[in-house]
C-alpha cells in the first residue's frame, strides 16, 4: 500500500512539473516578436508589375519601381 501511495504522489509530481514546462515554453512562444521580414509590406512596380518589398522599391512620386531601369526619367 505504501508503495501506491509513493507511485501516485511521483505521478503527481511528474504531472504538476510537466503543466509547469509547458506553460513556461506556451509563454515564450507568445512574447516572440513577430518576423519583420514577413509583415514587410509588398507593391508592384508602376511599369512591369513586379511584386518587391516596399523599402527595396525606388519611390518617384507616389509610384514605385523595382529598379531604376523602369524609373521614367
Ligand atoms: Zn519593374
Amino acid at each position: 500500500m505504501g508503495y501506491l501511495i509513493r507511485f501516485l504522489i511521483l505521478a503527481l509530481v511528474l504531472w504538476l512539473v510537466i503543466r509547469y514546462l509547458k506553460k513556461i515554453f506556451g509563454s515564450e512562444e507568445k512574447t516572440k516578436p513577430l518576423n519583420t521580414k514577413t509583415t514587410q509590406p509588398m507593391i508592384s512596380c508602376a511599369k512591369c508589375g513586379v511584386y518587391i518589398p516596399k523599402d527595396q522599391a525606388f519611390v518617384v512620386g507616389e509610384n514605385y519601381y523595382c529598379c531604376k531601369d523602369h524609373v521614367p526619367s
